[in-house]
């Protein structure tokens, strides 16, 4: 993982490769880092089970780095286990078991020796309902980075400040910021999360019907946000919102009862589906 953490460094905005005219183009940048891999996560025939129950079958998909990958499908289709399986949030899960693998940054996550904090730091997640920790606003804005020791009590201020501003919603609780996070409004909750996820700075956020619970100013907020968050953070989304799909995603994949459909280009995949079954569902003939 240490080279790609090298990767994703050398590659935030906070280093401009191209601004000096010394320092490698993109192109040369990326032959010289051979482990670059377009795939930032890979699931190589992975099959998931609770006890007796398969709920993912045999799945083989790739989600590019640097990019929002929609998945959508039907619900009870398997979209939050696959997502929840990227940062091995099923761990504890009574039954749970899986064959197959999941390489992050070509690294298998099940491997003997992978973090959990680690990964988890590097996969950051977001939820349906909004999940605040009973602490004050600013405390739930550095509580990762006070976990992983990313930074100095002095800074935790500035940082809960840079991190709420990003998601837009400094102005509103700067008065508050001592207070309880359970008297905002579910939306400002949600991008309360979405601040404390992004202040260990992921290098991949999953997000499970992130506004499928939201009022449609916060949802618009939360859509272009994530745009921003692209290239540095590769983003998968899993949403019932066909038109978010679209809107957010370059990549999609659909999943069915626990098979992988289709997966390709958004565009692809709602202008010209290969399968009949992508067709039928992008058309919304059933959900
Ligand atoms: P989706 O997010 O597409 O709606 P899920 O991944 O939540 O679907 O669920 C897929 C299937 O897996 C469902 O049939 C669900 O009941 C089952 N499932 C999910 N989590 C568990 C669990 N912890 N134990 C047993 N079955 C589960
Ligand atoms: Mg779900």
């Amino acid at each position: 993982m240490n080279e790609n953490e090298h990767v994703t460094a050398a590659s935030s905005p906070t280093v401009n490769v191209t601004a000096d005219p010394q320092s490698p183009s993109a192109e040369e940048f990326a032959i010289s880092l051979p482990l670059f891999s377009e795939a930032i996560i890979e699931t190589r025939s992975l099959s998931v089970g609770f006890s007796s129950t398969l709920v993912l079958d045999a799945i083989t998909v790739e989600i590019p780095r640097g990019g929002v990958t929609a998945l959508i499908g039907p619900t009870g289709s398997g979209k939050s286990t696959l997502l929840r399986t990227f940062n091995r949030m099923h761990d504890r899960v009574a039954g749970f078991q899986h064959e197959g693998d999941v390489l992050m940054d070509g690294t298998s996550i099940f491997a003997p020796g992978v973090d959990l904090l680690t990964l988890r730091k590097n996969v950051g997640m977001l939820f349906q309902r909004p999940n605040p920790f009973p602490m004050s606003i600013r405390d739930n804005v550095v509580a990762g980075v006070k976990a992983h020791r990313m930074a100095k009590k002095k800074q935790f201020d500035a940082l809960a400040e840079e991190h709420l501003t990003r998601v837009g919603l400094f102005d509103a609780v700067k008065d508050r910021l001592s207070g309880s996070p359970f008297s905002l409004s579910g939306g400002q909750q949600q991008l309360l999360c979405l601040a404390r996820a992004l202040a260990v700075a992921p290098t991949v956020l999953l997000l499970d019907e992130p506004t499928s619970s939201l009022d449609p100013a916060t949802t618009e907020r939360i859509e272009s946000l994530i745009e921003t968050l692209v290239p540095e953070i590769t983003v998968v989304i899993v949403t019932h919102n066909l038109g978010q799909a679209r809107r957010v995603s370059s990549r999609t994949i659909l999943l069915q009862t626990g098979s992988l459909v289709e997966e390709g280009p958004t565009s692809a995949l709602f202008d010209a589906p290969s399968n009949e079954v992508t067709a039928r569902y992008v058309s919304g003939q059933f959900a």
